[in-house]
């Protein structure tokens, strides 16, 4: 419905996480924020073979353009009949959910980790209103439990990041919080942290037990896992075995992308062709896709 021109006999986004989740793998969640990075994404997922997601935060798909993101999504799923889907990352008002949800996004995420479980309830449950009246088949995430916000390399971890175990999400708020908001996708603190933190004495590192319990409370919500960039390899797969079924990452795409460039443009001085100088750039981001995706889609 009201996809025109989308093959019909494509499965949906719904579909494709139902069965990462039967599997026991994960979907990956790749943002971008130009066409290189789309591509990048897209030559990654192509070559893996495995369904995609790619999100653009408020920031990003502003200087995409929101309709331009739908747009160059659906041309790459339509034109190589694969399974990429796009998502609004981090939105952070019911009127911005609203513009995604009509402009074609395949999923939103409203974001109020920042609130308190009271606030955040009532403002996840008038975004998930107003995303379903635009487009009933929309699905909605939503965040319980404050992460950072940031997909930069940081010198500290976030001021408030819940990264105690008495301060991560528990399967008891979990539960109201799904119940009460009707979200289909639920994205946690479980130990995780939005950006690569190299501070002294820190290591991220995930709170697999508490995994477990969240994905016993909701078995029928998907986790998502948020501020993957700078996981260990061996929590990712942990994370998985433990029921999350969608895993995002950005920062180290960031990272890929902005060194790549770098070192093209100190390796061509005079090069003036955006196309020449920006292809390694895309190169680097793909490969960082390409091995995430082998890692989330292995049966381990
Ligand atoms: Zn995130």
């Amino acid at each position: 419905m009201g996809h025109a021109g989308y093959n019909a006999f494509m499965k949906d986004l719904r579909t494709y996480l139902a069965e990462a989740k039967e599997k026991g793998v994960a979907m990956g969640h790749f943002n971008f924020s130009n066409l290189e990075g789309l591509w990048a994404i897209f030559n990654a997922a192509h070559a893996v073979g495995a369904p995609v997601i790619v999100g653009a935060s408020e920031g990003e798909r502003d200087f995409v353009g929101v309709k331009q993101a739908v747009a160059l999504v659906k041309s790459l799923r339509e034109e190589f009949d694969f399974p990429i889907f796009i998502n609004a990352d981090h939105t952070y008002s019911a009127l911005r959910v609203e513009e995604a949800a009509r402009a074609g996004f395949d999923a939103v995420i409203f974001d109020g980790a920042k609130l308190g479980i009271e606030e955040n309830i009532a403002k996840t449950k008038e975004a998930v209103a107003h995303a379903r009246a635009a487009n009933p088949n929309i699905l909605v995430e939503a965040e319980l439990g404050y992460i950072g916000q940031s997909s930069q390399v940081l010198k500290e971890v976030p001021a408030g990041a819940a990264l105690t175990d008495e301060a991560m999400t528990t399967p008891a708020d979990a539960k109201r919080f799904v119940e009460e908001t009707g979200v289909d996708l639920f994205a946690p603190a479980v130990g995780n942290v939005h950006g690569i933190i190299v501070a002294p004495n820190y290591t991220e590192r995930l709170n697999v037990e508490r995994i477990k319990e969240i994905h016993q409370a909701i078995p029928n919500t998907h986790l998502v896992l948020h501020g993957g960039s700078g996981l260990p390899a061996e929590d990712f797969i942990e994370g998985i075995k433990a029921g999350i079924s969608l895993v995002h990452i950005s920062t180290e795409l960031r990272v890929a992308f902005r060194d790549a460039l770098s070192g093209a443009l100190t390796q061509m001085p005079d090069e003036k062709a955006p196309y020449k100088y920006l292809g390694p750039a895309r190169n680097a981001m793909q490969k960082a896709v390409e091995e995430k995706l082998a890692l989330f889609n292995a049966r381990i």
